[in-house]
């Protein structure tokens, strides 16, 4: 049976990274995936040119763009691997790229220059990949450390890596892998579900917004109160069953069930108080005026929902302009779910951090690791979920 001193079990950004940096510290590496291609998601993300990470992740206080249980998990890997060591990686490779928006990197060319990168680097460090090659049961070896059943043969190794990922997009290969070994050997692991989704609003009462479809705009949402009041200024994108766009996406990850989502469709404009000055000059129907203030679309949606709108602005009740102005900066609404796995950029929660070391990586179940996205750590929008991959691999290869 052939033996290696690390397998490592998925082939995607994590996987790559750590095998790469642990064949290049002298180690015998073997890289397992079940994919006939492999880096799938690299290749998919950041509409094809990979956001592969963010300069305003601040190192010091890495778990502000971080969610999890345990938000300070991952302190620890991402002030010892910090973007701009990624960064120069980038840079010794020779790839070209630009920043698009707040801090988030994006190849000039292809994401395929960031997966070609992390194989060469894997080719430096000697590692051996089989693929495709599906992973069967996992037990101790009479020898110690593991016995690994594969459909390319058993493998023996002490030093076991799971790099498999969440359950996002399964048409490309996403499994439950990682929990399930987790859960095998007494791990706990927090209950999976999508985040960075589209949000959905099914029924009547999402009618009246459904032609709205294709119209994109800035906006303030927040949800949650108090000390959960969760609020960020993205882009949102009305589609035919819901909200997406950047600020859906991101505030889909703070988002409960049954709780509401509050939107300001005109972040920085006072509604009430331009409504109440056009009363005094204009004789424009409100959804004319109130096309200066939101995209035309979006005003003809609202005032056309009230029959007491649709008339000259000068004529209009003070309490119905104060009502609709409330509307337009304080739109509430609440999602009936989300679009799922199939849709969502990755899964929230994960390997309960409770079990893993945060400098290594290493569960409570001796030489046993779990890194990237199948770990109970998410990313906001934008290079996070990279950089974590990155990482948390770049952290348990200097232990292995
Ligand atoms: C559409 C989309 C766009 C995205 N864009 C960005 C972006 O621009 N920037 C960003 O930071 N993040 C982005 N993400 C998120 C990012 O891709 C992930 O967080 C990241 O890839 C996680 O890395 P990982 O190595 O943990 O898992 P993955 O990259 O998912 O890799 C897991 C690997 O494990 C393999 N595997 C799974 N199960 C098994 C099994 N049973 N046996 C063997 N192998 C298995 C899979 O085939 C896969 O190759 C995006 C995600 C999606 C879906």
């Amino acid at each position: 049976m052939p033996a290696f001193d690390a397998v490592v079990v998925g082939a995607g950004a994590a996987g790559l990274f750590c095998a790469g940096l642990a064949g290049q510290r002298g180690l015998k590496v073997l890289l397992i995936d079940h994919g006939e291609r492999i880096a799938e998601k690299i290749r998919i993300s950041g509409g094809g040119r990979a956001n592969f990470t963010n300069r305003d992740l601040d190192v010091r206080a890495p778990q502000r763009h971080f969610i999890g249980d345990n938000p300070h998990f991952c302190r620890s890997a991402l002030s010892r691997y910090t973007p701009q060591q990624f960064i120069e990686l980038v840079q010794r490779h020779g790839i070209a790229f630009h920043e698009k928006h707040k801090g988030q990197l994006f190849c000039d060319g292809s994401s395929q220059q960031i997966i070609d990168m992390l194989l060469a680097e894997c080719a430096a460090g000697g590692v051996a990949h089989w693929q495709p090659c599906s992973v069967g049961e996992i037990a101790f070896s009479d020898g110690g450390g593991y016995r690994i059943e594969t459909s390319r043969g058993s493998v023996q190794t002490s030093k076991l890596v799971i790099a498999t990922g969440g359950l996002s997009i399964p048409q490309i290969g996403a499994s439950d892998f990682g929990y399930r070994l987790a859960a095998q050997f007494g791990l706990r692991v927090v209950a999976p579900r999508p985040a960075l989704v589209p949000l959905t609003f099914g029924g009547e009462a999402w009618s009246p917004y459904a032609e709205l479809a294709g119209l994109a705009l800035p906006v303030q949402i927040e949800t949650g109160a108090k000390k959960d009041r969760t609020v960020f200024l993205e882009d949102l994108l009305f589609t035919h069953r819901g909200l997406s766009g950047p600020a859906v996406l991101q505030i889909s990850s703070y988002w409960q069930p049954g709780a509401p989502l509050t939107i300001d469709f005109a972040p920085g404009v006072d509604v009430r108080a331009s409504l109440g000055e056009a009363k005094q000059r204009s004789r424009k129907r409100i959804g004319n005026e109130l096309a200066g203030l939101v995209p035309a679309r979006l005003a003809d949606a609202w005032v056309g929902q009230d029959a007491a709108l649709q008339r000259p602005i000068n004529e209009a009740a003070d309490r119905a302009l104060a009502a609709l102005a409330e509307r337009i900066a304080r739109w509430q609404i609440t999602p009936s779910g989300t679009e799922g796995y199939k849709k969502a950029e990755v899964t929230a929660g994960g390997v309960d951090t409770r079990e893993l070391s945060s400098q290594t990586m290493e569960s409570k179940q001796r030489g046993l690791y779990f890194i990237g996205e199948v770990v109970d750590v998410t990313g906001w929008l934008g290079g996070y979920n990279f950089q974590w991959a990155w990482a948390s691999a770049h952290a348990c290869a200097h232990a292995l």
